[in-house]
């Protein structure tokens, strides 16, 4: 077995007595990760799953949730994690669109669970985590599986967590998981002695695949938390001596304006990781002046996600850069025509490499059309410095366009953001008769405090050129987001892109 199944084997080889997982009071070693992924691989083995049937997780973080991907892979099957937040038809849809066979989910949902149109799934084993996973893995056997398993298997189908349209999922193969976490592992200080903190949701791609698995491929400790609440991660990192945290900026900017920031202990942390959407540079520089490393990375659930990457030495004078390639990922910023850009000129973000999908689930015609001359578009927009940095600068969906002149959001948004009552903001196209389009600025108070509007308009005079200054603004009481923190910029336009 080439593959992630084997994982926990090779680990209980090496560290049989190492921490791999710890969950509330509960503590797993490699030894016994390795036992229960076994079990768990010959109970669903025994239900009918064979190599290439997919098997879908359901639930918060918890350690059923590597058991399950691990056992999976260990049979050659495809793991397909699906994200809690989701409605009852929107999961029945990602178990019908996966085809899955088995379902293994968390005790919060069974209602969702008995729920289901068993008519439209191909889902006929259903496990719940708590006594019936227990009961399922105490009569399995424990004998090691050989299955074969490549590199170019599918490993993980991944749902994108789809900003537009109907959720895609993104086939990712063993080689690709490998590929993407040999690059964290050369391009980030990971320690076997590694205490993660992983509180971002292991449904999306960053918290599994840029913090989980490359600290278990070390041998390190994952500490699993259900949900992410400022308060308790505190007392998670004093308490579990925290070395590396994975976060979007969302988190990372809650614990920041904590109140429990100014004293707690945060001497453990060698290292934090943000990414997954735009990181504001002032977030970046309260992290810098407690004397933190912060870093920043650049990906998407195609690329298994690690594609580029601002090391701890640049993090300060290439602040507002995503960084470089990661070491095994080639990244260009192209024009339309597939031709690079100049230093400066914006284009879009293409990315090609051993980490990069082969395509999209059942959906060929989708998967060429994000493919040009092998290489994933990415969608987004950047530009490239001199130094060969790439400083994200958009969606090119979300750019807006004034009186010819193109105006990225993000830039007005980082601006805003350095606002001291401001917290949350978004920055959309707004039809205008004159111009085309005109920015409007939707923007979220600190709370208990009263913003206004000509005062924010202000505050931006001098700092952007007068077309990207916003004509309007809009105070709101909070901004739709996904369960990644991913600005829903469609619905902000949707809400609040008319002029009535
Ligand atoms: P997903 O496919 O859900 O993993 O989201 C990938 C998208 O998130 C990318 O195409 C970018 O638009 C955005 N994104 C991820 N990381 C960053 C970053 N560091 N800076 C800016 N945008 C990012
Ligand atoms: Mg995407």
């Amino acid at each position: 077995n080439e593959g992630l199944g084997s994982w926990p084997a090779r680990r209980a080889r090496k560290t049989p007595h190492r921490t791999a997982l710890i969950h509330g009071e509960t503590s797993l070693t490699y030894g016994e990760l390795y036992e229960r992924t076994t079990r768990l691989a010959h109970a669903l083995r025994a239900s009918g799953v064979r190599r290439g049937d997919r098997i879908a997780y359901l639930g918060p973080n918890h350690p059923s949730y590597l058991e399950t991907l691990f056992a999976a892979g260990t049979l050659g099957a495809v793991f397909v994690p699906l994200n809690t937040r989701l409605a009852g038809p929107e999961i029945a849809y990602q178990l019908a669109d996966s085809g899955a066979k088995a379902l293994v989910y968390g005790a919060g949902f069974t209602a969702l669970v008995a729920g289901l149109p068993g008519d439209e799934t191909d889902v006929r084993t259903f496990v719940e985590i708590g006594t019936e996973y227990e009961a399922l893995l105490a009569r399995a056997g424990a004998e090691p599986i050989d299955q074969p398993v490549t590199a170019d298997d599918t490993c993980i189908i991944m749902y994108t967590s789809g900003t537009t349209g109907r959720p895609k999922g993104a086939m990712l193969t063993h080689g690709n998981i490998i590929w993407n976490a040999v690059n964290v592992l050369v391009d980030q200080d990971v320690i076997t002695d590694e205490r993660a903190l992983v509180s971002a949701p292991l449904f999306h791609t960053a918290g599994l695949n840029m913090l989980t698995l490359p600290v278990l491929l070390k041998g390190g400790t994952c500490v699993l938390v259900e949900a992410f609440v400022p308060e308790a991660t505190f007392d998670l990192i004093e308490r579990h001596r925290i070395t590396f945290m994975f976060g979007v900026p969302t988190m990372f900017d809650q614990i920041a304006r904590h109140p429990r920031w100014a004293d707690a202990d945060l001497s453990s942390l060698r290292m934090l990781s943000c990414g997954g959407s735009p990181v504001p540079t002032p977030l970046i520089a309260t992290f810098q002046e407690r004397g933190l490393t912060f870093l920043q990375g650049y990906g998407m659930t195609e690329a298994a996600p690690g594609t580029l990457f601002l090391d701890a030495e640049h993090a300060v004078s290439k602040a507002g850069s995503a960084g470089v390639p990661h070491f095994f990922s080639d990244v260009r910023v192209v024009r339309p025509d597939m031709t690079p850009v100049d230093v400066d000129e914006p284009g879009e973000v293409v990315v090609r490499g051993p980490h990069v999908m082969p395509g999209y689930w059942g959906l060929p015609e989708e998967t060429a059309a994000v493919f040009a001359d092998g290489w994933f578009r990415s969608g987004d927009a950047a530009r490239i410095d001199e130094d060969g940095y790439v400083f994200i600068v958009d969606r090119i969906k979300d750019m807006i366009i004034s009186g010819g002149e193109n105006i990225y959001p993000a830039e007005i948004e980082d601006q805003l953001l350095a606002h001291p009552d401001i917290v949350e903001c978004a920055v959309i196209g707004v039809p205008d008769d004159k111009w085309g389009e005109v920015p409007r600025a939707v923007v979220v108070p600190r709370e208990g405090c009263a913003l206004d509007a000509d005062e924010v308009l202000a505050s931006l005079a001098g700092r952007l050129a007068k077309y990207k200054i916003p004509k309007s603004v809009v105070i709101a009481d909070e901004l739709p987001r996904t369960a990644s923190g991913k600005l829903l910029k469609a619905r902000v336009r949707k809400r609040y892109g008319t002029n009535s």
